[in-house]
């Protein structure tokens, strides 16, 4: 007899995990490591609530959209582009909300770069560029769009840097 318990709330917390796609993956995999790993009766004790308790998510939970869905504009406010632009180049004070700085994107003499953080966008007056952080990664990684937000995203959410984003 198994001791684990299937809650409402931890079908909540399987659901905004994953989706129904991947609950029927994850069924799928339990009931091969039921087949395949030794039968001690802690283990097959655990892969059978398992197999429950996505069965019973499955059934009791809507299908949820996957957690990581990223929100571009959200992203954008939630992050300090003075903090992050200041990664790649040094950014001096130069003006209300305004900060200036070499520019990383062309051979810079005399600070050409510009961050306003209020309005979280940036202009460079040597190579006419400008934008927003994710055009800004876009320039500077010479990637797409998708990939700019999804750097963005992983940076966002990866812990040492949350302090450069908050
Ligand atoms: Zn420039």
């Amino acid at each position: 007899m198994a001791s684990y318990t299937i809650t409402h709330d931890l079908c909540s917390h399987m659901s905004s995990r994953y989706t129904h796609k991947a609950l029927k993956h994850e069924i799928t995999r339990a009931k091969e490591a039921l087949e395949h790993f030794p039968h001690d009766k802690a283990s097959l004790d655990y892969w059978r609530y398992y197999i429950e308790l996505c069965e019973v998510t499955l059934a009791t939970t809507k299908d949820s959209a996957p957690s990581y869905t990223i929100n571009a504009s959200e992203l954008k406010k939630s992050l300090n582009l003075t903090a992050y632009i200041g990664r790649f180049t040094e950014l001096h004070t130069s003006g209300i909300d305004r900060y200036s700085g070499l520019c990383p994107l062309h051979h810079d003499t005399a600070p050409s770069l510009f961050v306003y953080s209020a309005r979280h966008d940036w202009y460079c007056f040597g190579c006419l560029k400008g934008g927003d952080v994710f055009n800004f990664i876009m320039f500077y990684n010479d990637c797409s769009f998708r990939e700019a937000l999804a750097l963005a995203n992983s940076e966002l959410r990866g812990s040492q840097l949350s302090e450069v984003w908050v």
